[in-house]
């Protein structure tokens, strides 16, 4: 049975929504892409950045290319407040839902973003109350918290 649609998001242009109520640590969907020698990503001007979103790291050796348009689960928006995480499991990498989601509730995970003077190019609009207005990773967000005060304060 299928857990999620492709509808339109306020995040993005597009998402994947839960069509029906997901259990914490259901697996919701395989992230597809093909496999590819981490030599080869690393050659890749096309990877040439620490926010190659489609990219996943399998292991030492290999990664997955997720850019492709059969790869339904790029959809999946970033959020600060995610509900769902991704792990790889042998070769393969699947989005799980890391607590209870509601049906209608749009699924999110988050991206890992670094934080690095590119952040603010990356703006999240991912609406929750612990958005800190970019796509960085949860260890990383209290720079940006950290930043904002020290503007106000220069002001
Ligand atoms: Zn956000």
């Amino acid at each position: 049975m299928k857990l999620y649609k492709i509808k339109k998001s306020k995040i993005d242009k597009r998402g994947l929504y839960a069509c029906r109520d997901i259990k914490k640590g259901t697996r919701i969907i395989e992230y597809k892409g093909r496999i590819i020698s981490a030599k080869k990503s690393e050659a890749d001007p096309k990877f040439d950045n620490n926010k190659a979103i489609y990219l996943f790291n399998i292991n030492k050796k290999l990664d997955l290319d997720g850019d492709f348009k059969f790869n339904i689960a790029r959809l999946i928006n970033h959020s600060c407040e995610p509900n769902c995480e991704v792990f790889g499991s042998g070769n393969k990498v699947w989005i799980y839902a890391m607590r209870n989601i509601k049906k209608g509730d749009e699924l999110s995970y988050d991206y890992g973003f670094s934080f690095d003077e590119d952040y603010k190019q990356y703006p999240c609009k991912c609406g929750s109350a612990k958005c800190v207005g970019y796509i960085v990773r949860e260890g990383s967000r209290w720079r940006i918290s950290k930043l904002s005060k020290q503007n106000k304060s220069k002001r």
